[in-house]
């Protein structure tokens, strides 16, 4: 896959979002191709993620290509396990508009984001999905600051527990080695 802003995250990660992505396409037998770009974007800042999609009809067959933007902020607030999650949000859009023809966020979007645990907000996920909503995005109130002696930093609604075994995503130092900052 082609990421634009790779930099932002480390190697690791880059490779596990890339893995990500080609399984899932693979699975649907959508061509690698079809995803053009996927944007780690410092500009995205009123949403998780964003997906455009182009259409070319050759005779009858159409043929797509995708260009997904992810936004930095999500990561860097809510770490890389919510940035996995929105791909897979994208990917779902992507998989539902090639194979279905179903742009947007209708049922085959939330039967395909759900059966690969993407996330999508609490509104689209209604009761049917509400295990797969996540209102990370959408400001809530964090009471805690977690600082990583490797810079990384995550916030949480309630006190980590040490025995809860969490670590950092970038350097797995465990949370009892991190600086705790109560944020009012
Ligand atoms: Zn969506
Ligand atoms: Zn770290």
């Amino acid at each position: 896959m082609n990421f634009k802003n790779s930099h932002l995250m480390p190697k690791t990660e880059i490779k596990i979002l890339n893995e990500v992505t080609e399984t899932m396409l693979l699975k649907y037998s959508a061509p690698l191709s079809c995803v053009q770009e996927i944007e780690i974007s410092n500009r995205l800042k009123t949403t998780a993620g964003r997906i455009r999609y182009y259409k070319r009809t050759n005779g009858h067959q159409k043929h797509y290509s995708f260009r997904i933007s992810l936004a930095f902020n999500n990561y860097k607030e809510f770490g890389f396990d919510s940035i996995k999650k929105t791909l897979i949000h994208e990917l779902s859009h992507a998989i539902s508009i090639l194979k279905f023809d179903s742009p947007g966020h209708t049922e085959i979007f939330k039967k395909i984001c759900s059966e690969n645990s993407g996330t999508m907000n609490s509104k689209i996920a209604g009761n049917k999905y509400k295990e797969f909503a996540s209102n990370d995005y959408c400001r809530t109130k964090y009471k805690y600051q977690y600082t990583c002696q490797c810079g990384a930093s995550f916030k949480r609604k309630n006190k980590v527990k040490k025995t809860q075994g969490m670590c950092c995503s970038r350097c797995r130092r465990p949370v009892a080695e991190m600086k705790v900052q109560t944020l009012i």
